[in-house]
This record gives C-alpha cells, sequence and structure tokens, in this order.
C-alpha cells in the first residue's frame, strides 16, 4: 500500500508541475510535410511552412543534431543554403557544421522554446565545430551531442571556446545573398567588429546582436512566397557603434551607503502569460487539413538530393569523449535510471494483466512447479514491477526538475529565440534581466 500511496503522490505532484504549462501547439503532431508548392506563409514568429523539405542529415562539412524532434525540416533555400554552408565550412578547413533546429515538417508555432522558426526560414547552427562525425543514431536526443558556450557571460566576452573558425563560419553565412539576417551573442558581434579588418566590413551588417544566441548562432533567409511578411532591412553600417553598446551591461554605480531603515519587500508583479496571436489564414488551412495541395509541384522542388558523401565523412562507431558546455550541470545527471530486463518486460505488458501474464513467462521447459513456488515467483515480479514504476516515475519527476531548471536558466539569458519583433522592443525588456 505505501508503495502505491508514493507513486500516487509522485504522480500528482508531477500533474501540478506540468498542469501550469501552456496547452501544446497543434502544429508539433505533423510530422510529414504539406506536399504543394514551397512557400513561406505569414510572419517569421507567426506562420507555417507548405512544401517543407527535411535537411538531408549528413552532408559536406555538415551533420544534423537532436534528429528525435523532427525539427529539420526547411523551405528548399534553407535546405540548400545550409548544404552549401557545409561545403564552405569543409572547403575552408573549418571542421564539421552542426545544424540544429530548423524548422517542424510544416513549421507553425512551437509549444516551448522558439518563437521564430515557423515558416521553414530560421535555422539554428552551433558553433561548435570539433565534434566527432557520428552515425544518425548517435544523433538523436537533446544531449547526444553537446553544444559548447563561446561567451564568458559574466565578462560579457568570448571565452576561450572561441576562435577564429567560428567567426570565418558566420562570415561565410553572412555574404550569402540568400541570408536577411543572423543573431549571435552582443559579445559576439564585438568581437567580430574588432577582429573583422578596415576593408572588408559590408557582412557585419547582416550580424545582429541577440541574447541567448552564445553557442549557436541564428540564420535567418529573406522571405519566399507572396504570403510571406518580410522584416524591415537592418540598419546601414556595420553596427558596431552606439547600438551594440547599448546591449552591453552599464557598469554599477559605486556603493551606496546602506540605508538605515529597511524598506518593505515590492509585492512581485504577477507576468501576464503569453498569447500567441492567430496564425494566418492560410496557415490555419493547413492546421484542418483543408490546404490546397499541389503534389506535382512539390515533388519538384523536393526533388531528391544527392547525398554527397563527404571525404571526411568517415562515420566513427566510437564517439569520442561527451564535451559539456560550461556550466551545463544539469547535462552531466540525465542518464536513465537502471531497470533491470525483467521489471522492463514486464512493465510493458501491464500491471493489471501481470496476474494472468506472469506464470506463462516461467520457463515452459520446466518441470511441474508447485503452488507455493509459483505464487513466490508472481509475488516477486510484483515487486519488480512496483519498484521498477517507482524508479520511472522518480526519473520523471527528476527529469521534470531539471527542464524547469534550464528553462529558468533560459529565460534569464533571453534565451527563447524570439529574434523577430521590432529588435529594440525585445531589448528593452531583456536588458532589465541580468546577463546571464
Ligand atoms: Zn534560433
Amino acid at each position: 500500500m505505501s508503495i502505491k500511496k508514493g507513486i500516487f503522490l509522485i504522480g500528482a505532484a508531477l500533474l501540478a508541475t506540468t498542469g501550469t504549462q501552456a496547452a501544446s501547439s497543434p502544429w508539433e503532431k505533423y510530422k510529414t510535410p504539406v506536399t504543394s508548392a514551397p512557400e513561406a506563409i505569414g510572419k517569421y514568429a507567426n506562420g507555417c511552412l507548405v512544401g517543407g523539405v527535411p535537411v538531408p542529415t549528413e552532408g559536406p562539412g555538415y551533420q544534423v543534431v537532436r534528429l528525435a524532434r523532427t525539427r529539420n525540416y526547411a523551405h528548399p533555400e534553407m535546405r540548400d543554403f545550409l548544404m552549401d554552408l557545409g561545403q564552405k565550412v569543409e572547403r575552408n578547413n573549418l571542421g564539421l557544421m552542426l545544424v540544429a533546429d530548423v524548422a517542424m515538417p510544416r513549421g507553425g508555432r512551437f509549444t516551448k522554446g522558439h518563437r521564430s522558426h515557423q515558416t521553414g526560414l530560421d535555422a539554428d547552427i552551433w558553433l561548435r565545430l570539433n565534434a566527432p562525425q557520428l552515425p544518425v543514431s548517435k544523433r538523436q536526443k537533446m544531449y547526444d551531442v553537446k553544444a559548447v558556450l563561446m561567451v564568458d557571460r559574466d565578462k560579457f566576452k568570448v571565452n576561450r571556446e572561441w576562435g577564429n573558425k567560428q567567426g570565418q563560419m558566420i562570415k561565410l553565412a553572412a555574404k550569402d545573398k540568400r541570408v536577411a539576417r543572423i543573431f549571435v551573442h552582443p559579445a559576439i558581434k564585438q568581437e567580430l567588429c574588432e577582429t573583422a579588418g578596415d576593408t572588408d566590413r559590408d557582412w557585419l551588417r547582416t550580424v545582429r546582436p541577440w541574447y541567448g544566441h552564445d553557442s549557436h548562432f541564428h540564420v535567418r533567409m529573406h522571405c519566399q512566397g507572396n504570403d510571406c511578411v518580410a522584416q524591415n532591412p537592418p540598419p546601414a553600417g556595420d553596427g558596431c557603434g552606439k547600438e551594440l553598446k547599448s546591449w552591453f551591461p552599464k557598469p554599477k554605480p559605486k556603493t551606496k551607503p546602506k540605508p538605515a531603515v529597511k524598506k518593505p519587500k515590492p509585492k512581485p508583479v504577477k507576468k501576464k502569460p503569453y498569447v500567441p496571436p492567430p496564425p494566418p489564414p492560410r496557415c490555419q488551412m493547413v492546421l484542418k487539413d483543408k490546404f490546397k495541395l499541389q503534389p506535382a509541384a512539390y515533388a519538384a522542388a523536393a526533388k531528391k538530393v544527392k547525398p554527397q558523401v563527404s571525404a571526411k565523412a568517415q562515420v566513427s562507431a566510437k564517439p569520442k569523449a561527451r564535451i559539456y558546455a560550461r556550466g551545463d550541470v544539469a547535462a552531466k545527471s540525465t542518464a536513465k535510471p537502471a531497470v533491470s530486463t525483467l521489471s522492463t518486460s514486464l512493465t510493458a505488458s501491464g500491471s493489471s494483466r501481470s496476474g494472468s501474464v506472469l506464470p506463462s513467462q516461467v520457463n515452459r521447459s520446466q518441470p511441474k512447479i508447485d503452488e507455493k513456488t509459483k505464487q513466490q515467483v508472481i509475488a516477486a515480479n510484483k515487486l519488480q514491477i512496483e519498484l521498477a514504476q517507482q524508479r520511472r516515475a522518480k526519473a520523471i519527476a527528476e527529469q521534470e526538475r531539471q527542464r524547469l531548471a534550464r528553462e529558468r536558466l533560459a529565460a534569464k539569458a533571453g534565451n527563447d529565440d524570439t529574434a523577430d519583433s521590432a529588435d529594440s522592443t525585445r531589448r528593452q525588456s531583456l536588458r532589465l534581466l541580468p546577463p546571464r
């Protein structure tokens, strides 16, 4: 009974923590694209993608990570850009480019995380270039390959992980005429401004500062299709002056003498939950499965990209030791609890049926088993199931706790990738947050 009670309590606690989450986005259920002529519909942060194509999981100079998320769908313009950039990265001996989230098969809003990435025209590319080439099976989950932080968030400067190669990769991307904007952490933009030299600086205009973006950079392509809402081009100039400075924390005023009387603590202001705007009408048609399809046009656009096998694409069976992003404490403790094979197979068969199923699990070639032994085996198995369930519930609760902790950290760092609405609005709201 006590075990059951424990399980119930853990379950209730879990419900309580997840109950406050926003409703999950309907776009996340789609695992296939809309088979029509490719179009990015709506805004980068409120739209959808029809005719989306998957970015091949690897190619010369690049590999896609976190594949289990099915977020490697793109407008063909973005797919081609990513494949081209990979080749440039390889040709320049910069290392291996890691492509993370692009968009879901039909684009659209995410339940949490990115606010843009909705039209197949936004992609995250990690700054890390030294990851080994890995088989697809080792690039599925969140932490199969680690991102590497390249900014000292306290000093607001690039750290020792940053190097010339990262700068070259961003420059190669920014010089591509298909790219509208690139977002990087202000400290990275500062570093690029300082190291760009005097003659070749036009590309810096495309690279815009944005908090977060300190282990990856975000590439945004120009609008594609008649229903795509473009952003104004970035202001003229390299963006290295006053505007960039405004992103940096102001020096703290010298310590004031302590006030004699303690001020009462101000009441915490409750933040209004973000209510996303309704998607554009044609995206709503996608949601209702009423979008007029053009399968022939899709087939032409999605025509299979020949997987080009890179000379360097020697897939090593044994991945090198994992590299943890600095300060990434949560990542180190995500190991699943060990559940014995017996418990796993038994749990899978369902506890309600366990009484009748379990005796059949006893080896049939064995001679008759007396009733007492049979009962003992059943009891032992039941206990195994309960213990396994308990461990699983605990592990889920722990994962949820870590996820919330990570979310809090990400929110602090302004890491949610909004990167769409007017730059200044977002900046002003974020400037209030400590730069961590
Ligand atoms: Zn992004």
